[in-house]
């Protein structure tokens, strides 16, 4: 039990140094994310007004051609009245003329709506297209500035992490899922000592009685406020000096 104990707070200690390498790349991992989610949802953004700007050029093309063509009908059809025989072709004509006419009025109203909806969509575009520049500045330094601490810490991380894979290996399961999940529950520290008669994960007062049993080492020992996994100071004492970082 000494040794599970020992290796418990060894494994510890190696991911207190984790955890400080990973605190020195502050709120950068957090931000970068925000920024390419941001550029993420400005790009999707164009993309579907662009989409929409397309469509409505093209949309204006088809009726711009179809008014040409109807112009083009409602010309013969005008000069075809000097040559009607009847009452019932001219009536016939005309109620052609007044077709074409209303529908030429109708694309070139529709063609207009078209065409200020492309200035709309141009502008919207222009106006997020400047942010998106801004946000991508920002997120290729956020991005350098954290590859640097990265790179920086690389080796260290490195070999913390291998010494820390080596110490896991030692852990039974049941016990490395217990750290793991307080860990986790508790943000980093799992397994604390007792410090001038206190939980040094929470800092509430352990009783002399429960002191006595937790040096025995005879088993896990959890604080009572918390629940964090205590060992005595002598085992902490003991894993510290041993332990070479
Ligand atoms: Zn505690």
């Amino acid at each position: 039990m000494l040794e599970k104990l020992s290796i418990l707070y060894e494994l510890q200690l190696i991911d207190n140094q984790l955890d400080e390498l990973e605190e020195l790349r502050g709120d950068l991992p957090a931000a970068v994310n925000d920024l390419k989610f941001q550029i993420n949802a400005i790009e999707e953004q164009i993309e579907t007004k662009e989409a929409e700007k397309k469509s409505s050029l093209s949309k204006r093309k088809q009726n711009d051609e179809d008014v040409d063509r109807m112009k083009a009908n409602l010309k013969k059809f005008k000069s075809q009245l000097y040559q009607v025989r009847n009452n019932k072709e001219y009536d016939a004509l005309t109620k052609e003329i007044d077709h074409s006419e209303e529908q030429i009025t109708k694309l070139e109203a529709e063609s207009s709506a078209l065409e200020d909806l492309v200035q709309k969509l141009k502008k919207e575009i222009n106006e997020v297209e400047p942010q998106l520049d801004t946000l991508s500045k920002d997120l290729k330094e956020k991005e350098t500035e954290l590859k640097q601490i990265i790179k920086a810490n690389e080796r260290e991380e490195a070999r913390l992490k291998d010494k820390r894979d080596k110490v896991a290996a030692k852990v039974r399961k049941p016990d490395y899922n217990t750290y793991s999940r307080i860990r986790k529950a508790l943000g980093g520290k799992a397994v604390v000592t007792i410090i001038r008669a206190a939980c040094s994960g929470c800092h509430n007062v352990v009783p002399p009685q429960r002191q006595l049993e937790i040096k025995s080492s005879k088993r896990l020992f959890s604080c009572e406020s918390c629940g964090r996994i205590l060992v005595s100071p002598d085992v902490a004492a003991e894993v510290e000096k041993k332990i070479k970082f």
